[in-house]
């Protein structure tokens, strides 16, 4: 039977998502026996035009990128936001609480008349996505669960519970409690709560959870005298396009 091909695509981004990729070392051996992998940048030099399934990095930041996305869209079958520039618009996002020209301006100084920008966004803003891998990185487990769901026709686990489900696994002291705003009760878990088990907070790196305002551990926030408004106001690191 003839393998899916798969194929690679980045936008704005650092690519470090597809780096997570490259860097799956033991298990790529045996994601190459289900999938034929047609293009990928950062690791070989062919180039294809067909694929059945595209992993798209990065977020959409210039008009250019628009007709480029929807033509890879055209000729997958399956679309996938990989990493979560893609997926929610990330971290490029910082840019759009400020004026674009300033934006600019900061970055290309005299030159920045040369230059085209508009409001990231994550790419389901142009166009339709199938499946979604979160995290600034993506997680390379889930990636090797999407791949093989995709193959054996699964439905591919995505959690849609907060952050502080995992954090309370890994029995860490929550970071409310040293007096450290945390943003885990709504941010969607799946990296095993990595930055607060390591002593940091969660900047919300892997999005809302779906239904963050029925959300029970909201709870923690209003034990500390912290509305959900306000939680959300702070999600601005890497939730620019949702704010
Ligand atoms: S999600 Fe993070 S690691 Fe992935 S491409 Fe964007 S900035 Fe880089
Ligand atoms: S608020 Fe942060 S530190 Fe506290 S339990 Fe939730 S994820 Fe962990
Ligand atoms: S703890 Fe928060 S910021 Fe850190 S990886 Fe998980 S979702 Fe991202």
């Amino acid at each position: 039977m003839k393998k899916p091909t798969v194929a690679f695509f980045d936008f704005t981004c650092c690519e470090g998502c597809q780096l997570e990729v490259s860097n799956l070392e033991d298990k790529l051996i045996d994601l190459l026996k289900l999938v034929d992998i047609v293009m990928f940048r950062e690791v070989m030099s062919e180039k294809s035009d067909t694929y059945d399934i595209a992993f798209v990095e990065g977020s959409i930041s210039r008009e250019i990128d628009i007709p480029r996305l929807e033509g890879i869209r055209k000729k997958a079958k399956i679309l996938v936001a990989l990493g979560s520039c893609a997926a929610i618009g990330g971290i490029n996002c910082i840019k759009n609480f400020k004026d674009l020209e300033d934006v600019k301006k900061i970055v290309y100084g005299k030159d920045a008349g040369h230059f085209n920008t508009i409001l990231a966004q994550p790419i389901d803003a142009v166009v339709k996505v199938e499946h979604y891998l979160y995290g600034c990185p993506m997680i390379k487990e889930e990636f090797v669960d999407l791949v093989t769901s995709l193959i054996s026709g699964k439905k591919p686990v995505v959690p849609n519970y907060p952050v502080c489900v995992e954090c309370k696994i890994q029995e860490n002291i929550c970071m409310f409690h040293k007096g450290v705003y945390c943003l885990g009760p709504i941010t969607r878990a799946g990296c095993k709560a990595i930055c607060t088990t390591y002593g940091n907070s969660c900047e919300g790196c892997r999005g809302l959870t779906d239904d963050v305002n029925i959300n029970s551990q909201t709870d923690i926030m209003k034990e500390h005298g912290l509305s959900l408004d306000e939680a959300l106001s702070k999600f601005k690191l890497y939730g620019g396009y949702l704010r």
